[in-house]
């Protein structure tokens, strides 16, 4: 589904991303792991079309979306995104939120989105929350309905990037288990995540990098417990 190729990035003379290769084969799903300011974001942004590469060739199945000519909204679609926080329009109730793209990007029916809206909700028992506002849910309801935004255009890839990190610890489980419950459905996904158990539970594969490198490349199982590269070893101590 997704194919990194020498994949180089830099701000300036920062290089963040140093000709990285790896592949998200379809219905699987890839943790990426890294210290803080390993270019994971940046990574991201980068399949995302929200920054551009230096060097190097993103695949979105048979389209290169680094190819200049290529139609950004297009390729956007074929991909959902989850971020932090910040995801939903304050402005907005949650319905108007989840069908935006589909009926001002896509195009498509309002009233089908709405329908296809309220079964992706009535699936996460939130339909009685559609035409609430962001602030009076949680902030783990915000992610989730932030999830089922990201999934209305049926992407082939769903990007998640620290989906976990801006929330209490108590609200973490309920937005993991929905990301597990996509997993069992075949959803392809890349997440970016310093939740190291959950990315061992849920990750067919573990990309671990660090100074612009990829390190590691393997199930959680070869990466977070056999590695015997002292700095991956390094990496997961921080986590016992
Ligand atoms: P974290 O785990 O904290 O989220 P990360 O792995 O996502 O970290 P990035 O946000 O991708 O890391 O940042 C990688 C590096 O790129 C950092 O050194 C950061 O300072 C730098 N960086 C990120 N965005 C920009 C930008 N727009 N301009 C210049 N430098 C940037
Ligand atoms: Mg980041």
């Amino acid at each position: 589904v997704l194919r990194l190729d020498k994949v180089t990035k830099a701000y300036g003379k920062n290089l963040i991303l140093d000709h990285l290769s790896f592949d998200v084969h379809e219905h699987e799903v890839v943790a990426l792991l890294g210290p803080s300011g390993s270019g994971k974001s940046t990574l991201m942004r980068c399949v995302n079309l929200l920054e551009r590469v230096n060097d190097g060739q993103i695949w979105l199945g048979d389209t290169d979306i680094t190819d200049p000519r290529i139609n950004e909204n297009a390729i956007r679609a074929r991909i959902g995104v989850v971020f932090q926080q910040f995801n939903l329009f304050p402005h907005m109730t949650v319905m108007e939120n989840i069908i935006l793209a589909s009926t001002h990007v896509l195009k498509r029916d309002k009233q089908e989105s709405i329908d296809k809206a309220m079964s992706l909700l009535e699936r996460i028992g939130m339909d009685k929350k559609a035409k609430s506002f962001p602030d009076r849910l949680s902030g783990g309801q915000q992610q989730r309905v932030a999830i089922v935004r990201a999934l209305m255009t049926d992407p082939e890839l769903l990007l998640l990037d620290e989906i976990t990190s801006a929330l209490d610890p108590m609200l973490v489980g309920e937005v993991l288990e929905m990301v597990m419950e996509l997993k069992e459905q075949g959803t392809t996904i890349l997440m970016a995540t310093h939740e190291m158990s959950f990315a061992h539970q849920a990750a067919d594969r573990i990309v671990l990098l660090r100074n612009g490198h990829i390190i590691e490349n393997g199930t959680p199982q070869e990466v977070m417990e056999e590695s015997q590269n002292p700095q991956t070893r390094e990496f997961f101590s921080y986590f016992r």
